[in-house]
């Protein structure tokens, strides 16, 4: 299980992630909504323990973010990756797998299914400065399961794919799902959410608005509609 407790986060004394709490069950796949600008990049940094906090903690298996060992079970697809340009996506894998600390490396074959289902195999001996923005994006996710992590943090990770693109990848995400990951994804494409999520939550100037599963939260209308809604009614309270 996730846990996040009263997380907060101040840039320039200007408050952009406020008394977070929430938790996600193992084994399920949480979609974390907001408009721009709303914290979420922030919170995913914080979560993976990048960011440091100024309070509040986060639980992994119910061990602190802060310790070294928690790190081992978490892979990360930031939102706007980088890489070393003059390695093939092949050789960066390799390398990531060797910085890996988990221990739980994966099998060359296992990699080569890896690249496969990422379609990226005909571009695995190619330099990455030849990639597009969708194989960078397939690339990223790569390097975030490499080490067979139980918790799956992905910041935008359907961003800028072609619909092919978008469909392998949900479907990636919900293999990792059945094999018992649990997946911790941002996004701003709610029909994306929608497809994949068991639960939502969304947040808005890095307060939490709502968690819990998307029926409940849409009572019939579209999630669009009842998230901008929602969205509106925190920003122009009456
Ligand atoms: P989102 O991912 O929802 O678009 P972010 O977490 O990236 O939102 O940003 C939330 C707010 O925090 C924004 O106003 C952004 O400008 C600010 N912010 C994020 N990172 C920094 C930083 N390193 N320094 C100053 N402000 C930051």
């Amino acid at each position: 299980m996730i846990k996040v407790e009263n997380l907060t986060k101040s840039y320039n004394e200007r408050i952009v992630v406020r008394g977070l709490s929430f938790e996600v069950k193992k084994g399920s796949i949480l979609g974390f909504l907001g408009a721009n600008g709303s914290g979420k990049t922030t919170t995913i940094k914080m979560m993976v323990g990048i960011t440091t906090p100024d309070s509040g903690k986060i639980f992994l298996d119910g061990k602190s973010i802060s310790e070294w060992e928690t790190k081992k079970i978490l892979g990360f697809m930031p939102e706007l990756p980088s890489f070393y340009e003059y390695l093939t996506g092949g050789e960066f894998l390799s390398f990531c797998e060797d910085l890996s600390i988990s221990g739980d490396s994966r099998k060359k074959k296992e990699l080569e299914e890896i690249f496969t289902k990422i379609g990226l195999l005909e571009a695995r001996d190619i330099p990455i400065r030849e990639y597009s923005k969708g194989m960078r994006q397939r690339l990223a996710f790569a390097q975030a399961i490499i080490h067979n992590p139980e918790y799956i943090f992905l910041d935008e990770p359907l961003d800028g794919l072609d619909p092919l693109g978008r469909k392998a990848f949900k479907q990636f995400i919900k293999e990792l799902k059945n094999e018992g990951k649990t997946i911790f994804f941002s996004s701003h494409i709610l029909f994306d959410a929608e497809e994949l999520c068991d639960e939502i939550a969304i947040i808005n100037k890095g307060e939490l608005l709502y968690k819990g599963n998307i029926p409940d939260f849409c009572k019939g209308r579209t999630l669009e509609r009842q998230f901008v809604d929602t969205v509106e009614a925190a920003n122009n309270p009456q």
